[in-house]
């Protein structure tokens, strides 16, 4: 159990007040970190502490915007402040505009690159000296499956989601003799608000997703625990550079 515990560490979870986020945050919180989640919306940031609170350790907030520079890099700050260190940044926050490229703004476009593309590189940016500092960390990144296939109602999610492959690449590289390990999680369909509002508007999806999926059932935010608490902690100190999908088989699939 050793290699899995996380008791003490400090991690800051982006989007961590629903979805993949809170899953992701729940698992760190059972293996015994101390987690701060980053959103919006401060109602749901609170709900989501009650469940953390429930599990033990310490789980705080900090609410604001990571699509703005500034809001960003104090999140990240404030998370560090209030537990006294930090260790561990997931990049998980993320949205998505489905429109074909065509009939794409540059607004729609700047929007999604933004929220999942850029707010990943300046939230890990602030977070580097504060890590460095604890002397050995991990960045988690959250890609998507596309940041292996393509999609035409999809072109800034996947420019975003490909983006974030590579942005994993570079970082790892970069931080690897700080002992920084730094990797991406690529999801395959998991069953939350997002993904709720694409089956409220594309009719058939859930039956693709279901006949598409090897395992032949929707992700469960809890099926990303495993993962996260994996690359956040000693199991993978010599992993880094990855992309690894979580995803019931559906990236094995040509
Ligand atoms: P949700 O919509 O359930 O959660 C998104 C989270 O991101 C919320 O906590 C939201 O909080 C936060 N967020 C969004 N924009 C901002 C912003 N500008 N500033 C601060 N926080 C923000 O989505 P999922 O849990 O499904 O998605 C999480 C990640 O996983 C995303 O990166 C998504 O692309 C990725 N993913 C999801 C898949 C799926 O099937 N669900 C598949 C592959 C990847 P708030 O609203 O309070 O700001």
């Amino acid at each position: 159990m050793h290699l899995f515990d996380l008791t003490g560490k400090a991690v800051l979870v982006t989007g961590g007040n629903g979805g993949i986020g809170l899953g992701m945050a729940k698992g760190l919180a059972q293996a015994g970190a101390d987690v701060v989640i980053a959103g919006r919306d401060s109602n749901k940031n609170a709900a989501a502490l009650e469940e953390l609170k429930a599990i033990g350790g310490k789980a705080l907030s900090v609410q604001g915007d990571l699509r703005d520079e500034k809001s960003c890099r104090a999140m990240v700050d404030d998370a560090a402040r209030k537990l006294g260190r930090l260790d561990i940044l997931i990049n998980n926050a993320g949205m998505n505009i489905r429109k074909l490229p065509q009939d794409l703004s540059l607004e729609d476009w700047r929007t999604v690159l933004d929220t999942n593309l850029t707010s990943a590189f300046v939230a890990s940016q602030a977070a580097y000296p504060h890590i460095k500092r604890s002397g050995a960390g991990k960045v988690v990144n959250i890609g998507s499956m596309m940041s292996i296939f393509g999609a035409g109602m999809l072109a800034p999610y996947g420019a975003s989601k490909g983006g974030i492959v590579q942005l994993t690449k570079a970082l790892a590289a970069a931080w690897a003799r700080d002992n920084v390990q730094v990797n991406a999680v690529l999801p395959g369909w998991i069953d939350t608000a997002l993904t709720r509002g694409a089956r409220e508007q594309l009719a058939g999806l859930n039956e693709r997703v279901l006949a598409r999926t090897p395992a032949g059932r929707w992700g469960e935010p809890a099926d990303l625990a495993g993962i996260a608490v994996f690359l956040c902690s000693a199991a993978s100190d010599f992993v880094t550079g990855t992309a690894i999908p979580v995803d019931g088989g559906y990236s094995a699939l040509g």
